[in-house]
């Protein structure tokens, strides 16, 4: 019996959250015969190791060749307080420092190449990003090693074979499993506890990618999948996936269940707990999640798995993104034309804009889509230039973006075959003055989704909130 389980920023994010970490890594080898270990970059909040990275070497390429140094001896500081609260100076401590060392001086070399090029390339970015992984990871396995385990550091640029979409790098499946496998499970076999990276993985050729930001938990579906674990779970710092963010509705309630279809509309829709791509290595290869508390260990969190109990059509949980516009392509000569919304999705991919939502427009004159704000003015230029003889025409009379808006969702199996429930969630933001700008049924029939102006987003999703938990219409 095999279980991946992986340790969030803040459950590595001091000496003393390592301790409690390890602990759970040791009680875990009582039931489980091998235990895979994922660990992501030290991150108590609400400094996060993969931040200042990225400040660093941002702040860098525009111009600045002071900040970067100042992020290295954050980052000194933060390693440095972790080694000195868990290595002793006759184990592996100065071993340890020495480490970080070159991975902090390799840190400045690089941002300080970045400035004086003025060039900072994805492939770059991921170089610099994934440190913070790979120096967390030679932390708790020397001190596993110093409690007397025989627990090894590896970078997962070893194990997960991906594609070059640096950034963003899609896992290579058949390479990462053999590859895995002949890595970890000699490790696995003599009793050994492998202390992966999170985020990061490589090309074929060995350049180093990451899978995106929280892509962590994504990791360890992967290397789960790669193992044929039985069980992969996820450890952060809230018990489990709750009814809504708990840092915005103090209120929410963990979810003792949910369907892997429930938590990838939530994870999708901005739920933080989860990387959205955590669930298809999970889904193809029937390996249930769970999600619990590295802080409070003995509450059961959250349990996924391929169909949570049958579901009423109750809902679970709300979420919201903001820093999204709405784009309108709009105009009566487009009535019966076909093609053009094939154009106008074409035209954004182009521009590598991913779109987060397609509304049902309330006329047939028009096609909303929600993209990132920080892309809006980049689409509604493609789109002007790809309909440039539409718009001389006056076929299409506009095409605008709506900025700060916020998309809403809210998630439960079956609330669309369940009479009543949208009637529902529409009455409660009716009664309380929430406009909506559009809706959207989510694509997995387990979710509907709400555009509102980004100011409502706070009262809709607590007005939402307590429809789930004290309402009637809860889990
Ligand atoms: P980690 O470093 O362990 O991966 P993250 O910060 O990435 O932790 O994710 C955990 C955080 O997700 C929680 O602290 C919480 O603030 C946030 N979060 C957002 N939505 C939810 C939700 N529905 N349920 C639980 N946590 C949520
Ligand atoms: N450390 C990475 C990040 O902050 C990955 C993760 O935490 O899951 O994005
Ligand atoms: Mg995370």
């Amino acid at each position: 019996m095999t279980l991946v389980m992986k340790f969030g920023g803040t459950s590595v994010g001091s000496a003393k959250a390592m301790r409690e970490t390890t602990d759970l890594i040791l009680q875990a080898r009582d039931t489980w015969e091998d235990v895979a270990v994922i660990a992501s970059a030290m991150g108590s909040k609400p400094v996060k190791v993969t931040d200042l990275l990225l400040e660093g070497a941002q702040t860098a390429y525009r111009g600045d060749a002071e900040t970067f140094r100042q992020v290295a001896r954050q980052l000194r500081e933060i390693h440095y307080e972790a080694i000195d609260g868990l290595l002793s100076p006759d184990g592996e401590r100065q071993v340890i420092l020495a480490q970080i060392e070159r991975f902090i001086d390799r840190y400045v070399a690089l941002c300080g190449a970045v400035n004086v090029l003025a060039e900072l390339t994805p492939r770059a970015l991921d170089a610099i990003s994934g440190m913070g992984e790979q120096m967390s990871v030679r932390i708790l396995a020397a001190y596993l090693r110093e409690l007397g385990y025989d627990a090894e550091a590896i970078d997962a640029t070893e194990l997960i074979v991906t594609d070059s979409n640096f950034q963003a790098a899609a896992p290579q499946v058949a390479e990462t499993r053999q590859r895995s496998q002949a890595r970890l499970q000699r490790l696995l076999d003599r009793g050994g506890i492998p202390i992966v990276t999170g985020f990061i993985g490589a090309t074929a050729d060995g350049v180093t990618t990451t899978l995106g930001r929280g892509g962590s938990d994504f990791s360890a579906a992967i290397l789960g999948q790669a193992l044929d674990a039985d069980e992969v779970w996820i450890w952060t710092d809230v018990d489990g996936v709750m009814t809504a963010d708990p840092r915005l509705v103090p209120s929410a309630r963990s979810i003792p269940t949910l369907s892997f279809r429930e938590v990838s509309e939530l994870a999708y829709y901005g739920a933080k707990v989860l990387h959205p791509k955590t669930m298809r290595p999970c889904v193809e290869s029937g390996i249930p999640l769970r999600i619990k508390n590295t802080f409070n260990p003995t509450h059961p969190g959250t349990v996924i798995f391929e169909e949570a109990v049958e579901s009423n059509g109750a809902l679970k949980a709300v979420t919201a993104i903001k820093g999204v516009s709405m784009i309108t392509v709009e105009g009566k000569g487009m009535i019966g034309v076909p093609g053009i919304a094939a154009r106008t999705f074409g035209a954004v991919a182009r521009l590598d804009v991913s779109v987060l939502l397609i509304t049902q427009a309330s006329s047939e004159q028009s096609i909303c889509f929600i993209v990132p704000e920080v892309s809006a003015a980049a689409v509604v230029g493609g789109l002007e230039a790809a309909f440039a003889e539409e718009l001389q025409r006056r076929d299409i009379e506009r095409i605008w973006s709506q900025d700060a808006i916020a998309i809403m969702t809210i998630v439960g199996a079956g609330i669309q075959r369940t009479p009543g429930i949208a009637g529902r969630v529409f009455s409660v933001l009716g009664d309380h003055r929430v406009n909506v700008i559009a809706i959207a049924q989510g694509s997995s029939e387990c979710g509907i989704s709400v555009v509102v102006d980004a100011e409502d987003t706070g009262r809709a999703v607590g007005h939402i909130h307590d429809l789930i938990v004290y309402q009637g219409a809860a889990v």
